[in-house]
């Protein structure tokens, strides 16, 4: 080893980038962060084969003077914060005066500005850290940046670059999720010379959310608004109906910065808990703002992830706030009838169902064919193809089994018995049968077997899953139990004992207290031995018994984490539940939709799937081409 030495100012440049200026998208965030910083309100982005051969931004912000304009590339130089306390009471994204000298020491960087007052600006040329030229030069107010040659002397860097498009896509996303924390500024980006993103920088979030999603998507979100100590969350979340693979569509803002921060990823995460399936994510922009004080926002050189004071409190206020908008909206999913292109016949679209290759737009975008690029949300039609197919072909549909439901024969399908008009809204109290869900009045047409109840309602189809449907009364009916310690149990007349493996026996002794909160009554009898000697009420199968033992085998399987409860309460009701292939009488299937309508979150069972869809009249109307 040789003897220690200062290293020079090119080789601590180059290290220091190595932190900051990681792929073409540091470069964007970081020179889009400083014009918003300089408080611009328009911020275009042009950039050339993902952001390698060219990056530039021009912004009409408050550009620099010219001693600003080369002191602007000396490491630390900031007009940002002056001392460290300064931290604390930060407005800006930028503060640590790292990331001009750090892209100008590993490219070819040439910023021109001018303050709005002046009469001619400034251009700096600065190449792997050394200044080439400043000069007076025409440009408009604000200021102009443009990247070229980046990773020019980093071949290591250079060489682990990802395609054209993943960095485009990374830029595009990137671009999107800053646009969605500032509304009010507009922003374009073009790729190579063609554009791919706009947004309106109208100031109203939901305008954002329609740029970056679609107006489509947008206008099927939920509207967030609570606040609490000092603690605002506004935003938008989608419905449980709109959901992805990942969690790359959650966009998360600190204080007008956006942020990765897993706790708060969890806690959106607790709030759809039993509203979509687990392992889907839903589409979210969520916006928080907090006292500065409480935020430290310098434990990242990217200042990505941030650490914030009370944050147990601040997950708690996004759980509750998300999971009381999911409560109170209305999340019944229904069909959607596009068209497509010419010549085509106009698809159907169910909300469930996803379009696997769209996922990957998140990271490959195809920029060479889109003029006006979203982060893109549209269903396939698989599903629905497989409904018209097997279902609607194949199947036949049982009238009701109680004559009488709907009055006369005549009235049966009449259009004034079955819809209401097409801008009908929830407005007749009739029509809503739970106020507080907006659980919409649905009088039942017959059984679809094997699985589904056809109603008809205000609006149209109504179609329960059954098992989706009793599933979620049934959870919600032993977990009240479980908290009030109310059980209501069934006694069998005679006990059974459980022929019990040493595992599950095991499993029995531990959760006993749980499975007596559920209702169950088990005594032991000898050593090793338990019987049975009463069912929770809700448990009307008739072979309790060996669902009793499947749950038993089930919970060794399950994690004992927080959800443990959820868990076991989501297992036993669906085992308790009407399964599909059951005929149900009229007066069962009325009896689920009046239960259904009195539990809390009616829409989705408790493992997130559906418990009701719909196809309006508008929509029949349309496959009928009337
Ligand atoms: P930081 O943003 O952390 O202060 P930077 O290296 O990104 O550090 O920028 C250094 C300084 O250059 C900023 O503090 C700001 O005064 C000035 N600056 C950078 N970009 C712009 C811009 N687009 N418009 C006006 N001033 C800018
Ligand atoms: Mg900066």
């Amino acid at each position: 080893m040789s003897r220690i030495k200062i290293l020079d100012e090119m080789t601590t440049g180059q290290i220091a980038a190595g932190e900051v200026i990681e792929r073409p998208v540091s470069v964007v965030k970081e020179l889009v962060e400083n014009s918003l910083d300089a408080g611009a309100n328009q911020i275009f982005l042009d950039i050339n084969d993902g952001g390698k051969a060219g990056i530039t931004v021009y912004d009409n912000g408050c550009g620099m003077s010219q001693e600003e304009v080369s002191l602007a590339f000396c490491r630390h130089a900031t007009s940002k914060i002056f001392r460290a306390q300064d931290l604390y009471s930060l407005t800006t994204l930028g503060f640590r005066g790292e990331a001009l000298p750090s892209m100008a020491a590993v490219s070819r960087l040439v910023l021109k500005s001018k303050m709005p007052g002046e009469i001619a600006g400034h251009e700096i040329t600065i190449k792997g850290g050394k200044i080439l030229s400043l000069e007076p030069a025409g440009s408009p107010a604000g200021t102009t940046v443009k990247v070229t040659e980046l990773f020019y002397n980093v071949p290591a860097r250079r060489k682990y670059l990802k395609s054209r498009r993943t960095e485009t896509g990374l830029i595009v996303n990137m671009l999107q999720s800053i646009c969605l924390a500032r509304p009010e500024v507009r922003f374009s980006v073009k790729h190579n010379n063609k554009l791919v993103f706009k947004s309106p920088g109208s100031a109203r979030l939901l305008d954002a959310v329609s740029a970056v999603y679609g107006v489509e998507n947008a206008s099927e979100m939920l509207e967030i608004n609570a606040n609490h100590n000092d603690v605002i969350l506004t935003g938008y979340v989608s419905k449980p109906s709109l959901t992805r693979k990942s969690r790359s569509y959650i966009t998360v803002i600190v204080n007008g910065r956006y942020v990765k921060n897993k706790n708060i990823l969890n806690a959106i995460d607790a709030a759809f808990k039993g509203f979509i399936p687990s392992g889907r994510y839903p589409v979210a922009v969520l916006l928080i703002d907090v006292q500065p004080g409480l935020l430290d926002v310098n434990i990242h050189p990217a200042k990505m992830e941030i650490r914030i004071d009370n944050s147990n409190q601040i997950n708690e206020l996004i759980r509750c706030a998300i999971r009381e908008c999911l409560r109170n909206g209305v999340l019944i999913p229904g069909y959607k009838i596009r068209p497509q292109g010419a010549g085509q016949a106009a698809v159907l679209q169910l909300g469930y169902e996803e379009e696997k290759h769209r996922d990957k737009t998140k990271e490959q975008i195809p920029v060479s064919d889109i003029e006006y690029c979203q982060k893109s949300l549209n269903y396939s039609f698989k599903e629905s193809k497989k409904f018209d197919e097997q279902g609607l072909k194949q199947q036949t549909i049982y009238p009701p089994q109680v004559s009488g439901a709907f009055g006369s024969d005549d009235s049966f399908g009449s259009d004034d018995n079955l819809f209401l008009n097409d801008d009908h809204s929830f407005n007749d109290e009739n029509e809503i049968i739970n106020i507080k869900t907006n659980f919409p009045f649905l009088q039942v047409i017959g059984q679809l077997p094997p699985t589904y109840i056809l109603t008809a309602g205000p609006e149209g189809l109504y179609i329960l899953d059954q098992h989706a449907a009793h599933e979620r009364i049934l959870y919600e009916e032993f977990l009240n139990m479980f908290q009030s310690g109310h059980q209501q149990t069934q006694m069998l007349l005679t006990p059974v004992p459980l022929e019990l493996s040493y595992k599950n026996l095991t499993i029995l002794q531990e959760k006993l207290h749980v499975f007596e909160a559920l209702g169950f009554v088990l005594d032991k009898f000898g050593n090793d031995t338990y019987v049975l000697r009463g069912n929770p009420a809700h448990l009307t199968t008739s072979d309790s018994i060996n669902r009793f033992i499947d749950l038993i085998d089930d919970l060794s399987e399950m994690k004992q984490g927080e959800d443990f409860n959820h868990d076991l309460i989501t297992r036993l009701s669906c085992i308790a539940a009407v399964k599909s292939g059951e005929t149900m009488s009229l007066t069962a299937m009325e009896a689920i939709i009046e239960q259904l309508s009195r539990t809390l979150e009616p829409y989705t069972c408790p493992h997130g799937r559906p418990t009701l869809v719909k196809i309006t009249k508008r929509e029949l109307d349309h496959m009928f081409k009337r």
